[in-house]
């Protein structure tokens, strides 16, 4: 089995791409990076998953971030609005993240000797995010390639064209259903006290109703009675 790494930040996607990831590498570390979230409990479930599969959290510094405006950083902002300066996207918007995390994930790879980086981006179901498509996926790993002298190296996007209902039905098949409903972390708000079908959250943030929404396509889809 190759090596490789996960980067991930606590939310289902990530988590989700993670235990796929098991089933096909031997997974090395989980690259998580500090950029000054507003919710430290997305940091909780990055623990949690860490110590249950015994995989080291490597712990990137980008609070270089917290200089570009996003509500997911920011107080004063509303995460409902649109961006302020990107208008076209949602205020949870960070500009430059997922680059900035392919680059730095890539050269700790090439650094240690492992080819294979995983990420839970999709361009499917997530807010229109232009570092969440596959033309930029492609074009970062072309550029680690030829930046790092480094062409072994793939990004590796298992949910790219999944929708939220499809994520859910990959965690059930996996066998992971209920730990991922429980164990991951997606509302904007930072909001676990009640624990819903779908998960913990408010229940009203874009978040929120895209997985609810796609826990009920899920269970219509499949046509599944769960327990
Ligand atoms: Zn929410």
């Amino acid at each position: 089995m190759k090596d490789s790494v996960v980067l991930i930040s606590g939310g289902q996607d990530s988590v989700t791409t993670l235990l796929f990831a098991m089933k096909e590498t031997s997974v090395r570390s989980l690259i998580w990076f500090d950029y000054n979230q507003k919710h430290k409990v997305e940091r909780d479930m990055v623990d949690y998953w860490s110590k249950r599969m015994r995989i080291p959290i490597l712990q990137g510094d980008m609070r270089l971030l917290t200089r570009f405006p996003s509500a997911l950083t920011s107080e004063s902002k509303n995460i409902n609005d649109q961006h302020e300066i990107m208008g076209d996207l949602p205020a949870s918007f960070v500009p430059g993240r997922n680059l900035f995390f392919f680059l730095w994930a890539g050269t700790i790879c090439r650094l240690s000797g492992i080819d294979i980086i995983y990420s839970g981006v999709c361009e499917t179901d997530y807010s229109g995010y232009p570092d969440c498509r596959m033309s930029t996926v492609k074009a970062m790993e072309r550029t680690l390639k030829e930046g790092l002298d480094f062409d072994r190296v793939e990004i590796r996007t298992p949910l790219m064209f999944m929708d939220k209902a499809d994520t859910f039905k990959l965690a059930y098949d996996l066998g992971y259903l209920k730990d991922i409903i429980k164990h991951t972390h997606t509302c904007y708000n930072g909001v676990r006290d009640e624990l819903h079908d779908w998960g913990h959250g408010c229940g009203e943030c874009p978040a929120c109703v895209i997985r609810k929404k796609g826990y009920d396509e899920f269970l219509r889809r499949y046509s599944l009675e769960l327990s």
